[in-house]
């Protein structure tokens, strides 16, 4: 039983409920962080609100004080990771962007120096 907005058939949905593994390096009561199946450098963790929503706009607009926990949980798993001072954070919207989970999630990238933008 939750309390928290999901939908069927959400990859990222199904990862937070546990009914799909997931590699968790942190979690809060509202939101969790996962390493990525396929990272991008050394340091790649998803960090996704348990509540459901279609990306991170939604969310800011439908759950603020979500998003505000999601960026509390960034700062958890960069300390945790070694990456404090020095790490990016990415967040996809839509297709043409890269998107292709349609649940609002941070990509938390690090351990390496990035050059392009
Ligand atoms: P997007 O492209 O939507 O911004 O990011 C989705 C991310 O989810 C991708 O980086 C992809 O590698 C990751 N991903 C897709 N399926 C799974 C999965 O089943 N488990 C984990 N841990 N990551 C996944
Ligand atoms: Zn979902």
């Amino acid at each position: 039983m939750t309390a928290t907005p999901q939908q069927d058939d959400c990859l990222f949905c199904k990862i937070v409920n546990g009914e799909i593994p997931s590699e968790r390096v942190a979690e809060s009561d509202r939101a969790i962080a996962f390493r990525d199946i396929n990272p991008a450098a050394p340091v790649h963790v998803l960090v996704v609100p348990r509540r459901h929503e279609p990306n991170v706009g939604a969310l800011a607009t439908n759950a603020p004080d979500d998003l505000a926990a999601l960026f509390e949980l960034v700062t958890e798993v960069a300390e945790r990771e070694g990456i404090a001072e020095h790490h990016r954070l990415v967040f996809n919207t839509g297709t043409h962007a890269g998107q292709t989970i349609f649940h609002a999630h941070g990509h938390v990238l690090g351990g390496k120096t990035f050059t392009e933008r």
